[in-house]
Parts: C-alpha cells; sequence; structure tokens
C-alpha cells in the first residue's frame, strides 16, 4: 500500500483531480495496473517508481503528470461523456467542430464574445450527448483534417490559431461526427 503525500494532493487539486480518480498502482506493473486503470475510471497511479525528477505520479500509460502536466488533461478530456456540436460562421464560411462538458451554448456564446477564430457570429448547427466525447471529437477533428482552416486570431491580447475550424460543407461535417456516433447516440442528435 503507498498513501498520496500532501504535496501530491496539492498537485492534484491544482490539476482539478478528485482523490476518486486515483490508484494505488504499488506492486503493480505498468501491463498490469493501465487496465485496471482504465476498467475502474482511474486517471493516476501512485505508488509507482519515481521518474528521474523524483516525481511518483502517473498517468495510466505511465507518463510522470508532474513532467507532463498536459498529459493528464488529455487522458480525462476524452473520456469525458459530453456534447459534441457542430457551429457555422457565415462570415468566416467556416465550420467548427467542438466538445463541451456541459454547456455548448455557453461556449459559442463566448466564443462570440472572444471573436473565436476572427468571427463573432458563431451559430449551433447541432449538437449531441456522446460518451467519450473528447475522443471522438478529436476523430472528427482527423476525419475532415484536409478541410482544416487554421486561422491566426487574438485572444485577450495574445496571438493564438485555431486548430477546430473547417473549411467544408455543413453535410460534410455531419457525416464525419455521424460516423464516430454510435446507432444510439444518432438518435439524440438534435438539429437548429
Ligand atoms: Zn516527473
Amino acid at each position: 500500500m503507498a498513501r498520496l503525500t500532501k504535496a501530491h494532493l496539492r498537485y492534484l487539486e491544482h490539476h482539478g483531480i478528485d482523490v476518486d480518480e486515483t490508484f494505488d498502482a504499488s506492486g503493480l506493473k505498468r501491463a498490469e495496473y493501465r487496465p485496471r486503470m482504465k476498467a475502474e475510471g482511474k486517471f493516476v497511479a501512485y505508488g509507482v517508481t519515481k521518474c528521474h525528477n523524483g516525481h511518483s505520479l502517473r498517468n495510466r500509460y505511465g507518463t510522470c503528470i508532474e513532467c507532463f502536466p498536459a498529459s493528464i488533461a488529455f487522458a480525462r478530456r476524452s473520456e469525458m461523456s459530453g456534447y459534441l456540436y457542430l457551429a457555422k460562421s457565415a462570415d468566416l464560411g467556416l465550420i467548427k467542430v467542438g466538445f463541451s462538458g456541459d454547456d455548448p451554448d455557453n461556449r459559442i456564446y463566448i466564443a462570440n464574445l472572444e471573436g473565436y477564430g476572427g468571427a463573432w457570429d458563431w451559430q449551433i448547427c447541432l449538437t449531441v450527448w456522446a460518451d467519450h466525447a473528447g475522443a471522438k471529437e478529436i476523430a472528427v477533428h482527423q476525419s475532415l483534417a484536409d478541410f482544416r482552416a487554421e486561422r491566426a486570431w487574438i485572444r485577450n491580447g495574445a496571438g493564438i490559431v485555431s486548430r477546430e475550424m473547417f473549411d467544408c460543407e455543413l453535410a460534410a461535417g455531419i457525416d464525419a461526427l455521424m460516423s464516430q456516433l454510435t446507432a444510439r447516440e444518432v438518435q439524440l442528435i438534435e438539429y437548429r
């Protein structure tokens, strides 16, 4: 048995990881803790061997989450259920495929406040609740990769490049999205 240290708890809290999402991997090899963590929905292993920087929190693939904090956010996000949405900007002539854990309308509201991608007229065309929505969002982005429209824009005074916009017909976006959904999820699509 291993225990989480106070420093671990501070780190987890800072990154929004609940103690319920951690897994005591003492005595287990990576090939052993990975499937168990996946089955139990755990994201962070402790009681693991230290990384070369002396940390002992790893994701289920064995990557040190203190050296590579992005790895944990990525893993959690891809497994979250949530809303996938398709939005379009008539001004840009582009569509946007995105994921929101709880409120796609709020996401688009903020996109229009910020001028996401250089547009202030984003409108949601459809939403659907899906399991593993983060992973499905990534799969849709990959299947639309030929249409990816990168646009530099300014958020809060800082230049960023959007990678969620695509220069294709709405119907092509819908097809790409539907091909990632289960039959039950397809029934849940809400068109606007
Ligand atoms: Zn480390």
